[in-house]
């Protein structure tokens, strides 16, 4: 089968591209990074405010990004969001790392990714990180086996409260991640993010999105990345619009999850995530809602 890339939307990319005025990517991997990745923060802030975007927030598996967004947005004059991925390189589940990131400005905090346990389970999932993945990584599980959550856990979450910053699931197996999500609401934690659920190595069922939800979450955050050659074997779209539908746009947030040398730049992705969703049959504003209205106001925008 033909990767996306090489076909083509039914739907205009012109209309599309008026839609991505006031557009926020949520969730871009840019270099300098263990990774190879296709731009760094500063082409990245450029090319969304070329396009009339609103704000990007940048993502790393390995480092903190919040300094680095200072950077960018001190150089582009466009807003610039970061955060840390609790993962081995930052000491996995460490509290001082969160700490450290919120005092540079972090938005977000995202559980481990590459390393927990769940995901390395499905590690040929995403070609680039198996080939890299180190032998004798520990697989971070965040549940003893009574089904409570680990102690580090406590500390992380009061850190998250305490600076207001946004909770995401990073790659957390479902059980995972809804357990940490009511856990989190009682800690005081007031936006909580399911990082892509509908992806193959996450993989929540419509009933698993509806529990987040139900327990505490803010928003499903849906991403492009997931139908793309980056992934062993890509979703079709309809796969990322069938829960969205089921669900609601108003609990859900598009973003590209983009920055992979094997796809286009950001703002391409998301333009035809975009066009992907219209010809889906969602509305020009349920496809706002998903690209601005959500992810500026998660981001106190
Ligand atoms: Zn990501």
């Amino acid at each position: 089968m033909a990767g996306i890339w090489d076909t083509k939307s039914k739907v205009p990319e012109k209309r599309a591209r008026e839609l991505l005025k006031g557009a926020v990517d949520f969730h871009i991997h840019t270099g300098p990074d263990i990774y190879p990745r296709l731009i760094n923060d500063i082409e990245a802030a450029r090319q969304a405010k070329k396009a009339g975007m609103k704000a990007v927030l940048i993502k790393s598996h390995a480092t903190i990004t919040a300094d680095r967004a200072q950077i960018a947005r001190f150089v582009t004059g466009f807003p610039v969001f970061g955060g840390v991925a609790l993962n081995w390189h930052v000491g996995g589940l460490n509290k001082y790392a969160v700490e450290c990131a919120a005092r540079m400005g972090a938005k977000q905090v995202w559980m481990p990714t590459t390393h927990t346990a769940n995901y390395l389970k499905y590690v040929d999932h995403v070609p680039m990180f198996a080939k890299a993945m180190p032998k004798d990584v520990q697989g971070i599980r965040i549940l003893k086996g009574d089904g409570s959550l680990v102690a580090e856990i406590a500390s992380i979450l009061e850190a998250v409260a305490k600076n207001d910053m946004i909770l995401a699931t990073g790659h957390l197996a479902p059980d995972e991640g809804i357990t940490l999500i009511r856990e989190a609401k009682k800690a005081g934690v007031e936006k909580i993010v399911v990082t892509h659920p509908a992806a193959s190595f996450v993989n929540y069922s419509v009933d698993q999105m509806r529990e987040a939800l139900n327990a505490g979450a803010t928003y499903l955050e849906h991403v492009f990345n997931d139908c793309t050659p980056q992934v062993a074997a890509p979703l079709p779209p309809s796969a990322l619009g069938d829960p969205i539908k089921a669900i609601g746009p108003e609990y859900c947030i598009m973003s590209t999850d983009s920055g992979q040398v094997v796809n286009p730049p950001p703002v391409k992705v998301m333009t035809r995530y975009i066009q992907e969703m219209l010809d889906y049959g969602f509305s020009e504003k349920a496809i706002r809602t998903m690209t601005a209205k959500n992810p500026a106001r998660i981001l106190g925008l």
